[in-house]
């Protein structure tokens, strides 16, 4: 997969695959072996003008300046990038970053993971001249509602949360479908019900239940749930007692519940919308949640 960051500070991203924001962990990796890679363009390299200028004062007045459309559309036409009806249907896409886009969410990512190619245009000062989206961009995306003073940083992110979900980023195949906003376990607890209605039994959340719990397996929808490592106890406070008893099905409903009462705390919103089985709706009861509050 193939992404094409344009900026004014190309600097950013440093010398890719080892340096930069991009340079590090399994992003990095994933760019030294050639299941990503990532190439940034100056637009000041499209500008013809002795001060290369690639900003104007904006029409009607006002603060600040705006990105010339004209260095942007020269570099899309470099890369062999048609404007947007040409394009209509491939598998590659043209991204503005901007504080007005649609949210970028984990589902965002996954769905341009399946892409061969993602082009994405940084904004800066007040922003990009109107006729970049109207002509060239498939979609703009915002990393979240507060204004950065560039979309270096939004590039990143884009780039970071995609790349590790290309099959072989990650060391273990599963990790991204049982993290927050994974979407493993909706499929298992399908599973789980299809088995049931044809007699199959099974009470836990998990497909198998005796299998080994899974490092991480939240998701559909909830938060992770919290992690810990040795030493068992660290300033008084030990490591919660199921995780240490070698008990698979004990393992997985305490990650189970512990993970239902993080989204409780941090993200109720998000329980609305997740699977939950009967067993999770009495323990959520028991933290004084009911569906719809
Ligand atoms: N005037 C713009 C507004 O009020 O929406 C803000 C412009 S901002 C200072 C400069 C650039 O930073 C934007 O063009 C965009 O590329 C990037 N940016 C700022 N906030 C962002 C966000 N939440 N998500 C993605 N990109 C963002």
């Amino acid at each position: 997969m193939r992404f094409d960051i344009l900026t004014i500070f190309p600097e950013f991203f440093g010398a890719l695959p080892d340096q930069g924001i991009l340079g590090h962990g399994v992003v990095s990796r994933a760019l030294r072996t050639g299941l990503a890679s990532a190439h940034v363009h100056d637009l000041r390299s499209f500008t013809h003008d002795r001060h290369r200028t690639v900003d104007d004062r904006p029409f009607g007045g006002g603060e600040g300046m705006v990105l010339k459309p004209q260095p942007i559309f020269e570099c899309l036409e470099s890369l062999a990038i048609a404007p947007r009806p040409a394009r209509d249907g491939s598998r590659e896409t043209v991204i503005l970053l901007s504080a007005q886009g649609k949210p970028f969410k984990q589902s965002t990512a996954r769905r341009l993971a399946a892409l061969d190619r993602v082009v994405l245009i940084c904004g800066r000062y007040e922003g990009v001249d109107e006729r970049v989206s109207q002509l060239l961009c498939d979609e703009e995306l915002s990393i979240g509602d507060y204004v950065l003073s560039g979309g270096e940083l939004a590039a990143a992110i884009v780039v970071d949360a995609t790349v590790r979900l290309l099959p072989g980023v990650l060391g273990h195949a599963d990790s991204s479908r049982y993290e927050s906003f994974g979407e493993g376990d909706a499929q298992d607890l399908e599973e789980e019900r299809k088995g049931r209605a044809s007699g199959g039994g099974g009470t836990d959340a998990s497909a198998d239940v005796q299998a080994p719990p899974r490092s991480t397996n939240a998701s559909n929808g909830l938060l992770d749930y919290p992690h810990y490592t040795r030493p068992a106890e660290f300033l008084g406070v030990s490591v919660p007692e199921p995780l240490g008893s070698g008990d698979h099905q004990a393992i997985r409903r305490w990650r189970r519940q512990a993970a239902l009462a993080k989204t409780l705390a941090n993200r109720a919103d998000l329980l609305s919308g997740a699977d939950l089985t009967d067993d999770d709706r009495e323990f959520l009861a028991t933290l004084g949640y009911r569906r719809g509050d």
